[in-house]
């Protein structure tokens, strides 16, 4: 049901190219990460994805079926939270299953405790901080009963404690109902302890991006962040996210 392909994908905006003949493969079940610079495409990719932009050439498969440049096909958490500002907290989580005509209300209040949100189910979206807002967005994609979610980096205005237990409470879920995750970050340690593979972007697009499998067994332990390994893999990833002008200048010296 969820297995994404991306073909040959190129996209330029007023002539400025953001992707270049981009290849990508999510496996039905898999949970990949895409790391890269801040203006490498990575919301691009999403927005790519969700039919709201059509690519320059190249296709997006979903099951083996073209689906660019058409919407419905997928949940989606974009990067800015787009709460409606007139419905509460629960309405702005049922949302997306009120569309596909099945309210499971009793499940959403149950998601909005797991979030730390359970006091502010009839709040309005104006009642809330930043890091709650992206909360509710985060519940309501996972809310959505499609079998491949996007999520474009959910845990980036939450502090650091909050982003861990999010991280873990997202990896329990997803244990569960095993969905296709495609999630963007630029946090190296997120990506790591997240997923089954990484693309890492380039800031340049016409570098091709890397691809790495993450060797750690499931489920991930709590403090792997402190594994020798996890270190190397850190300090591997960091250097080839560099710009190339940056990595130029260290060889020099
Ligand atoms: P990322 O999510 O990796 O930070 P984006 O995909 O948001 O990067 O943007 C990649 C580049 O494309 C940036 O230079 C951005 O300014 C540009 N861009 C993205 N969307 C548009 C748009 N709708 N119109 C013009 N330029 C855009
Ligand atoms: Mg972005």
């Amino acid at each position: 049901m969820g297995k994404l392909e991306l073909k040959n994908i190129s996209m330029s905006f007023e002539k400025k190219p953001v992707l270049r003949d981009l290849n990508m493969t999510v496996q039905e079940g898999e949970f990949v990460s895409i790391l890269g610079p801040s203006g490498s495409g990575k919301s691009t990719i999403f927005h790519l994805i969700g039919g709201m932009l059509k690519p320059d050439a190249g296709n997006i498969m979903q099951n083996g079926k073209d689906i660019t440049g058409q919407k419905g096909h997928i949940s989606y958490m974009p990067q800015a939270p787009s709460l409606f500002p007139w419905r509460t907290v629960l309405e702005n989580v049922l949302i997306t299953q009120e569309i596909n005509g099945k309210k499971d209300k009793a499940l959403a209040l149950d998601m909005l405790k797991k979030a730390g949100l359970s006091s502010y189910a009839n709040a309005t979206p104006a009642e809330l901080s930043g890091g709650m807002k992206q909360r509710v967005s985060f519940v309501r994609a996972l809310m959505s009963p499609m079998p491949l979610l996007l999520l474009d980096e959910p845990f980036g205005a939450l502090d650091e404690l909050t982003r861990l237990e999010m991280q873990k409470w997202l990896l329990s879920l997803w244990s569960m109902d095993k969905r296709t995750v495609l999630f963007i970050t630029h946090n190296i340690d997120e990506a790591l302890y997240l997923s089954d593979r990484i693309y890492i972007l380039p800031s340049n697009p016409n570098d091709k991006p890397m691809e790495a499998t993450v060797p750690f067994p499931r489920p991930r332990a709590d403090d792997l962040w402190l594994n020798q390994e996890f270190l190397e893999w850190k300090k591997d990833i960091y250097y080839k996210l560099k710009p190339s002008e940056v990595k130029q200048i260290e060889q020099n010296n």
